[in-house]
């Protein structure tokens, strides 16, 4: 077991990126590869972020009658109490 590797999963955060004009969204998990508020499909700068914990799921729905909806939870299933990735 070797702990020489720079990247630790345990601090990356997990931002989710939606553009409010076209809906493209992505998920990344480095900041430093957010595009800087500008969306690269339509270049609005309408973009909203949201952080996503690692024991925290999301699900994405859209609906033309209701728009974007973002729902954030607490992960369940067999992973309970550890931060494995
Ligand atoms: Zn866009």
């Amino acid at each position: 077991m070797s702990t020489g590797d720079p990247k630790k999963y345990g601090s990356v955060d997990v931002i989710f990126v939606l553009c409010e004009i076209c809906h493209w969204c992505a998920t990344y998990f480095d900041k430093s590869r957010i595009p800087y508020n500008r969306c690269p499909i339509c270049k609005s700068t309408a973009l909203s972020t949201f952080p996503i914990l690692p024991n925290e799921e999301f699900t994405f729905d859209f609906d033309e009658k209701h728009g974007v909806e973002l729902e954030f939870g607490i992960r369940k299933g067999k992973d309970k109490g550890k931060g494995r990735q």
